[in-house]
């Protein structure tokens, strides 16, 4: 590997780092009733989304399956990289979800 290329991917090694330690230090959890959560139409329980007032539902998507929930062992809730410093259940659901990317 030439010099060039090993500084070209070394932000992506810092920066992966960085984000889960943020993601997980993660310890508040985030309210339905909080501003940035009724902004993106989010609910604690994906079972009592009311597909007729979110559109963008699908059954069978919640926090858990979405592509910016980052999973705490052993815990019902985890860190979503769309909200810096509060965890969301994973059995919840927002109107960003966003289908998990096959690296
Ligand atoms: Fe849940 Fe994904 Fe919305 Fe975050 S972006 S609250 S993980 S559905």
């Amino acid at each position: 590997m030439r010099r060039r290329d090993i500084l070209i991917k070394l932000p992506l090694v810092v920066i992966a780092p960085l984000s889960a330690e943020r993601v997980s230090a993660q310890s508040v959890e985030l309210k339905e009733t909080d501003p940035e959560a009724l902004a993106v139409s989010y609910h604690a329980n994906a079972k009592k989304v009311d597909p007729a007032k979110n559109p963008k539902f699908r059954p069978g998507q919640n926090c858990q399956s979405c592509g910016l929930f980052v999973p705490q062992p052993d815990s019902p809730l985890g860190g979503c990289q769309l909200f810096y410093g509060k965890d969301v259940a994973a059995a919840g659901w927002c109107n960003v979800w966003e289908a998990i990317q096959n690296k």
